[in-house]
């Protein structure tokens, strides 16, 4: 085997041998330099990326057989220069980066970065903080501090809530699944940290159908399981039926429930009816739950705050930064109305990190220990846009989304099924034999591979759908237009 290898690295090119590479990095004297050098370098790379992936083909072209032949290369007995390392990334990776940063990426919920947000992040490695406690993150501590209180603040979630930034809305939702378990079980005299779920009270999930896969997963690590889920009937709109709610909580009796509710649904973007559901719930002690990993943001914009009446009410709300605020990924966020709870079920104590006092600890909150400082990105994203600038993200996306929608749905041989209420809306494209399923992916395909524009597809109420979804800062109505043109250029080329 070492033998094979050896021979592999002979073929290899001779600076990726050089053994004196190594010890230049361990001389302080170079060090200045080589940082200098290899972070100049990834600038430029980053700075000419961001500038091409608005302008090239936005669908990945390397095939995987391609990305593998370039970066599965002989693990490397010795080390190659920085510099190198990074060139030889960048040119191995080519082909291969989605452009899911381009400012017509209609795929999934995913955005940009903002240039202060990137900026930032460099910092957060540089900085190399073990934002786990506040004692190994002084300052990240009270960036955290400092976040929690503007998010909730621009949220509309109460000051009183307790909070945690972690990797994205499925962490936040098992957080928050793990402080309403601890509550629930509590309140019903069973300590879940000390005895865990055997034997405890069951548990059950009351929602509908158009929650996020997000949360089987979180009822799995929980040991609450997805038997727990029961489904309840929607109406016509897809929020959750009350009447059908208000039969579903009596039926658990004195059982503890979590009633999950939607703040932004994925495919349409709908919001349940917080005003009547969270006071139904509380009625029957049970705890509310709002997914908004991207619809809680609504809650910025005058326009269309209107949509989270209510949501104020509930027990816990997840989010992500990494979707509408244009945070670079694994910026969830969790909040929890009930601290006592929250902390119960994560606060760890140790005696080789003695938490200061006066400065919230980090892991009291996490589920994590060691952790990236995601507070940092986020920070300079919120100073760098303000509320103002973040409502104008939320209603530019959103009237954007609708006039792309509208648009698609003006061409021949398509069809709307749900209209925009904020930045998520759904099309289809009929095919004249009736088989709309395929002539949805069909066009779905042409698009992507016209580059000027990406969609992806579901299926949706039993129908192939094309998704519309607008969430990146850098969307113009240019842009929409554009894209209006290469989707009448598809629907003609097929025709
Ligand atoms: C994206 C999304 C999630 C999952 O969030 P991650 O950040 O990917 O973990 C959950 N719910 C909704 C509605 C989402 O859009």
């Amino acid at each position: 085997m070492k033998h094979a290898l050896t021979a592999k690295l002979r073929r290899w090119p001779k600076h990726c041998l050089a053994k004196g590479a190594n010890a230049s990095y361990l001389q302080s004297s170079n060090l200045v330099e080589t940082m200098t050098q290899v972070l100049d370098r990834a600038a430029a790379h980053a700075v000419q990326f961001l500038e091409a992936v608005q302008k090239r083909p936005i669908a990945a072209s390397a095939t995987t057989a391609e990305l593998r032949c370039r970066l599965a290369k002989p693990l490397p007995e010795y080390g190659t220069p920085a510099e190198s390392v990074i060139d030889d990334l960048v040119r191995d990776v080519e082909g291969g980066i989605l452009g899911s940063a381009n400012a017509r990426f209609f795929g999934w919920v995913i955005g940009g970065t903002l240039p202060a947000a990137i900026a930032a992040d460099w910092l957060t490695s540089a900085w190399d903080q073990n934002a786990a406690s506040n004692t190994t993150a002084p300052a990240e501590a009270v960036v955290e501090e400092v976040c929690g209180e503007w998010i909730k603040e621009l949220l509309g979630i109460p000051r009183s809530a307790s909070f945690a930034f972690v990797t994205g809305c499925q962490m936040a939702h098992t957080t928050a699944l793990a402080a309403a378990r601890n509550k629930l079980l509590h309140d019903r005299g069973w300590d879940v940290e000390g005895k865990g779920l055997a034997g405890a009270p069951p548990l059950r999930i009351l929602t509908t159908q158009n929650r996020h896969e997000s949360m089987l997963r979180s009822a799995r690590l929980l040991g609450i399981g997805t038997e727990a889920i029961e489904y309840v009937a929607a109406d016509k709109f897809g929020r959750i039926e009350i009447g059908e709610l208000e039969k579903a909580l009596r039926a658990a009796g004195r059982d503890p429930v979590v009633v999950w509710l939607q703040a932004g649904e994925l495919n349409t973007g709908l919001f349940d009816d917080f005003t009547r559901a969270c006071p139904v719930a509380h009625a029957a002690k049970a705890w509310v739950h709002i997914d908004g990993a991207f619809g809680l943001w609504a809650a910025t914009s005058e326009r269309y705050r209107h949509w989270l009446d209510g949501a104020e009410q509930a027990d816990s709300w997840a989010t992500d930064g990494h979707k509408w605020l244009n945070l670079p990924f694994e910026s969830g966020l969790v909040f929890v109305a009930h601290p006592v709870a929250h902390r119960a079920a994560f606060a760890q104590v140790t005696s080789y990190a003695v938490p200061l006092e006066e400065l919230r600890n980090q892991k009291d909150w996490n589920p994590e220990w060691s952790r990236r400082g995601r507070g940092f990105p986020a920070y300079a994203a919120i100073r760098a846009l303000g509320r103002a600038g973040i409502a104008d993200i939320v209603e530019r996306c959103s009237a954007l989304a609708q006039r792309l929608v509208k648009g698609i749905g003006e061409l021949p041989g398509t069809q709307v099924l749900a209209s925009p209420i904020i930045n998520q809306g759904l099309v289809r494209f009929l095919a004249k034999d009736g088989d709309h399923d395929r002539a949805t992916d069909e066009m779905i395909r042409r698009i992507q591979e016209k580059g000027v524009a990406w969609f992806g597809g579901a299926t949706w109420r039993g129908m192939r759908v094309m998704r519309v979804s607008v969430c990146n800062y850098l969307t113009q109505e240019s842009d929409v237009d554009r894209t209006l043109a290469s989707v009448r250029e598809a629907l003609e080329s097929g025709a």
